[in-house]
């Protein structure tokens, strides 16, 4: 577990605890039974850690006072359970990890990260698969060229970590729903656990050129990341010394590691080459890595009402 995911969950039974205090003080002032079934508790526990008291005598006395504690809320108007440890999952209360010799992440530790994973994602949520409509396409070429594309982008999704092909690199004009795929493949990398990073090329410059400022590496997150979707390669400023050489070392580290990066771009293979360079541009387009998928037609948005 990270020391992030700790410090939320002990943020979250600290929350918790405040509320259930908060009850016992509203408890209190309502009645003064609470206070003597709580005094009376404590000398059970006390005189039974004293070997003073049977463990069963002990248990028959605070199952009494549990009762007793109980008829007293519900004569209040209060629920029965309302002075009962609050867990926001009971299932781990609310320590992320369920298991007992053999510790895993309870499924609201998995749900919690897939949310962080989101919020730092840059993803567009409402760009899913499930939400692709191919009726956005009145012409039946660009139709047919959709879904091919659709059914291409959730075969690599469900073959991630580890596609055939590592890279996938997406080119055509603007407005064919390039980047919308990105988003697509994204959210449902995310959604199936793999931490996955979206950015269009000049927020990756710009992060390289803060870390610089910061003397850190911008880059580190890019290279780290299972899976990398970089969308609008080919916007982002030329900066001399570090433009080509960042896009160069995202591509080699990551081919490398054989880490899947999917490529979105308005340029063709051309303009990739005019543009970085042999040694970026063939990079992006090595067929042992990667699949290139060239859409074709009409500017989409022109024709969306
Ligand atoms: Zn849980």
């Amino acid at each position: 577990m990270t020391n992030e995911l700790k410090r939320y969950y002990s943020d979250l039974r600290d929350q918790n605890r405040k509320l259930l205090e908060q009850r016992t003080a509203e408890c209190d002032r309502l009645s003064p039974r609470f206070r003597s079934l709580q005094n009376e508790r404590g000398l059970v526990m006390r005189q039974y850690a004293a070997k003073k008291m049977t463990k069963q005598a002990a248990q028959s006395r605070i199952a009494a006072i549990s009762a007793e504690r109980k008829t007293t809320l519900i004569s209040l108007g209060l629920p029965a359970n309302y002075l009962d440890p609050i867990y926001t999952c009971p299932k781990c209360q609310d320590t992320g990890e369920v298991g007992d010799d053999v510790k895993k992440l309870c499924a609201c530790a998995l749900r919690k990260l897939q949310e962080d994973e989101r919020a730092g994602s840059r993803i567009n949520d409402s760009e899913t698969f499930a939400a692709f409509d191919e009726a956005l396409y009145t012409n039946d070429e660009q139709k047919k060229q959709a879904l091919n594309m659709r059914r291409f982008a959730e075969r690599y999704v469900a073959a991630l970590p580890a596609p055939e092909k590592p890279n996938l690199l997406i080119l055509g004009q603007s407005g064919l729903g390039k980047s919308y795929f990105g988003n697509a493949i994204a959210s449902a990398a995310i959604d199936r656990g793999i931490r996955t990073l979206k950015a269009a090329a000049y927020q990756c410059i710009q992060s390289v050129l803060d870390g610089i400022d910061r003397r850190e590496e911008g880059v580190e997150p890019f290279l780290k990341t299972t899976l990398l979707v970089l969308d609008d390669l080919g916007t982002e400023p030329m900066v001399p010394n570090v433009t080509v050489e960042t896009f160069f070392r995202i591509l080699n580290e990551r081919g490398a590691g054989r880490l899947p990066t999917v490529l979105i771009s308005n340029l063709d293979r051309e303009g990739l080459f005019e543009r970085y360079g042999e040694r970026v541009a063939s990079r992006m387009i090595d067929g042992a890595l990667t699949a290139i998928v060239l859409l074709k037609g009409d500017n989409l948005r022109t024709r969306v009402r």
